[in-house]
This record gives C-alpha cells, sequence and structure tokens, in this order.
C-alpha cells in the first residue's frame, strides 16, 4: 500500500506557483483572490484565515471581505458586483455555507463566470459535464491532480463515488467519466452500497461520516480517496474511510489530515493563477 500524500504534493504545488508568481510580478501582474466571510462561523473563519495565510505564502494578493451575518442578501451581490469589475481581483470566493436568509445559488450565479475559481458558476458546471476547459471544483481537482502525480490514469478503471454534492461527489464524477472511468454515484438511498464499492478499482469517498467505510466495503488492491473531514470528540481530524483496516487491503489511500485536504487550497491558489494569466493575455 503506497500513501498518496497530498500534503507534499500540495507543498510542491504552492512552491511552484510561487515562483511563477515572482516572473508574473515583473510583468507587472499580481493574481489577487478575494474571500467573502459571511457571519461567524468558527469552521469558516479557520479556512477563510487559512486561505488568506496560502495566497499571501505564495505571492497571491488576497482581499478579505468580513460581514456581519445579518447583512441583506443585496449588500452581499452588490458587493460581488464590485469585485466582478475590480482588476485587481482574478477570483472570488464565498465561503460556505450562507446564512438561511439569502439564497447561496443566487450569490454564485452573481460572480462572472471568469473569476469563479470555486467553479460554481452554473456556466462553468455545465462547461465541465459538456468536458471543455473551464474552473472545476477545488476539492475534485485536486484529486485528478493526485492521481497524475502518481501515475493513476482512471481510464477503464470501475469508479464509485459516494456522496452527490454539488462540490464534491458530481465534479468528481464528471472529472473521472471525462477521463473515461466508468462509475458508479451512491448516496444516501443508495441501496447495498457494499456491492457497488466492492466493484470498484478506484473508490472516492465524500460522506461527512467518520470512519463509515470499513476494510470489507472494498475491493483488494483499490485505490481509496477519502475527501471526508470530520472532527470527532476527541478534538482528532478523521476522514469517511477507516484508514487502519482499509489501508492494508487497498493499492493506494489518502489520509486524513494530508491528503486531500491541502489539495483543495492548492488548487484554488492553481485557479487563481489561471485566471490572472487569462486576464492578462486577454487585456
Ligand atoms: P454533503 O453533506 O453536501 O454531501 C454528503 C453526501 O454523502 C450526500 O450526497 C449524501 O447523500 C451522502 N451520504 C450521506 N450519508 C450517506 C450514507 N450513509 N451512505 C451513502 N451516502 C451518504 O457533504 P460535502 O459533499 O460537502 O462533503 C462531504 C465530506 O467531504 C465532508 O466530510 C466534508 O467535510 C468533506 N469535504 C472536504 C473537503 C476537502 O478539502 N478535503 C472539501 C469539501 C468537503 P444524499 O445526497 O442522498 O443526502
Amino acid at each position: 500500500m503506497q500513501i498518496l500524500d497530498g500534503k507534499a504534493l500540495s507543498n510542491k504545488i504552492k512552491e511552484n506557483l510561487k515562483i511563477e508568481n515572482e516572473k508574473l510580478k515583473e510583468k507587472g501582474l499580481i493574481p489577487g483572490l478575494a474571500v467573502i466571510l459571511v457571519g461567524e462561523d468558527p469552521a469558516s473563519q479557520t479556512y477563510v484565515n487559512s486561505k488568506e495565510k496560502s495566497c499571501q505564502a505564495a505571492g497571491i494578493y488576497s482581499k478579505k471581505i468580513t460581514m456581519d451575518e445579518n447583512i441583506s442578501e443585496k449588500e452581499l451581490l452588490d458587493t460581488i458586483k464590485e469585485l466582478n469589475i475590480d482588476d485587481k481581483i482574478h477570483g472570488i470566493l464565498v465561503q460556505l455555507p450562507l446564512p438561511k436568509h439569502i439564497n447561496s445559488a443566487k450569490v454564485l450565479e452573481t460572480i462572472v463566470p471568469e473569476k469563479d475559481v470555486d467553479g460554481f458558476h452554473e456556466y462553468n458546471v455545465g462547461k465541465l459535464v459538456t468536458g471543455n476547459e473551464t474552473f472545476v471544483p477545488c476539492t475534485p481537482l485536486g484529486v485528478m491532480k493526485m492521481l497524475e502525480e502518481y501515475g493513476i490514469n482512471p481510464t477503464g478503471m470501475d469508479a464509485c463515488v459516494i456522496g452527490r454534492s454539488n462540490i464534491v461527489g458530481k465534479p468528481m464524477m464528471n472529472l473521472l467519466l471525462n477521463a473515461g472511468a466508468t462509475i458508479t454515484v451512491c448516496h444516501s438511498k443508495t441501496k447495498n452500497l457494499k456491492e457497488k464499492t466492492l466493484q470498484a478499482d478506484l473508490l472516492v469517498v465524500g460522506i461527512g461520516k467518520a470512519n463509515m467505510v470499513t476494510a470489507d466495503m472494498v475491493k483488494k488492491g483499490a485505490i481509496v480517496i477519502d475527501v471526508g473531514i470530520n472532527r470527532l470528540e476527541n478534538g482528532k481530524l478523521t476522514g469517511d474511510v477507516d484508514f487502519d483496516s482499509v489501508a492494508s487491503k487497498c493499492s493506494y489511500i489518502t489520509p486524513v489530515p494530508g491528503g486531500v485536504g491541502p489539495m483543495t487550497i492548492a488548487m484554488l491558489l492553481q485557479n487563481t493563477v489561471t485566471s490572472a494569466k487569462r486576464f492578462f493575455e486577454t487585456k
């Protein structure tokens, strides 16, 4: 069994981006990312701070906008519209979840697709489905990057994705399908889950339930990607896969922490730099 080391790969990507950004700076281009945080959810605050720190380390201009929990939807949309036309900003990210009185879909659609570095705008989702180049959601993109780094080609594989969210499961399904895998997507209504997972050469798990996937659900020699992040009562972070039992049965596995998580941020930075370069080329 080999560990897919997302931490090491993300560090390598961030280091390369830093070098690239130094060269872009000489040409007068500094990639910029705006992150909007509404409310004071502690987990969201941690994610936003970590994105800001990573931007700074990679030479990306980072603009953090914090808004009160009770702001109106219109105020948030107006802020996004200003960022849409701000030349210093090449990527706009709204940290989810948003307070209940705000329509998240409307918010995501207000970001211009050219600055939608999270890949959540329906235009970009459509381009992913049709197999065209676009901004792809960072977590599944990070998974693809890891597979590529370790020489794992999904073409012809039977892949099973557990989870059908717009940010993990569905884009993962589309990326693997575009890469030539045969896909089964499972979710909370799936019957006989184990029957499906046992067929998988590649199993991607994004459920949000600690240690739910156990060794008896995994085919011998499978590649197992654990997207889940769960905090146990003792404060420890763990994935959706029971790492200790599954590790001895599979060929490759991602740890939690240190697997998919760090790749997500690296892909966000990469998408922001790509957006800045496109902006520069079309100026
Ligand atoms: P969601 O809650 O939006 O989706 C969870 C999915 O899992 C749903 O499709 C749900 O099915 C399915 N599911 C729930 N219970 C079961 C079950 N018992 N059997 C089979 N399927 C089930 O979560 P996200 O997609 O946003 O996130 C999933 C996990 O990934 C979380 O742990 C999250 O923290 C983590 N995550 C990690 C990231 C990273 O950077 N590593 C980034 C984003 C998320 P249904 O649709 O029927 O409800």
